[in-house]
């Protein structure tokens, strides 16, 4: 089975996935750029149980007005892995950063969200649905 590494910035940080993602999602929504200082955001979603292994000191952010709790690396900041404190995102499964894993072989994004809020420049790739606001139900 295909087992990936995501890791921070700094490299102390990091988490095991094994298996292929659920679903990888971009979005171009105005906190994903602003949390990680590019054009959009890149989640791969896993269940729980596929991570297998994490290493190094964490520490956790969530803004005062939503459910998501971003799990840092304690030394450099970056986002690695996120789920909701609840059941907010009503299944469960969290999210990984993209571009953490710095693997090419990461299957590319199934969809691409709140392209309203996205720079004209960022497109997604042919076949890739865009939805102008969040993901459909
Ligand atoms: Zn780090
Ligand atoms: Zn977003």
């Amino acid at each position: 089975m295909t087992t990936r590494t995501a890791r921070c910035f700094c490299g102390d940080y990091a988490v095991t996935l094994e298996g292929d993602p659920l679903l990888v999602s971009s979005c171009c929504c105005t906190r994903c750029q602003r949390r990680t200082g590019s054009f959009f955001g890149v989640t791969a979603y896993f269940r729980p149980s596929q991570m297998v292994a994490r290493s190094g000191e964490e520490r956790t952010f969530r803004l005062d007005d939503a459910t998501t709790r971003f799990r840092q690396c304690a030394r450099c900041g970056t986002s690695v892995w996120y789920a909701p404190d609840d059941d907010g995102w009503g299944e469960d499964i969290l999210g990984v950063a993209g571009g953490c894993f710095a693997d090419p072989t990461l299957p590319g994004p199934h969809r691409m969200t709140h392209a309203a809020t996205g720079h004209p420049f960022v497109t997604s790739p042919k076949g890739v649905p865009v939805y102008e606001d969040g993901p459909p139900e």
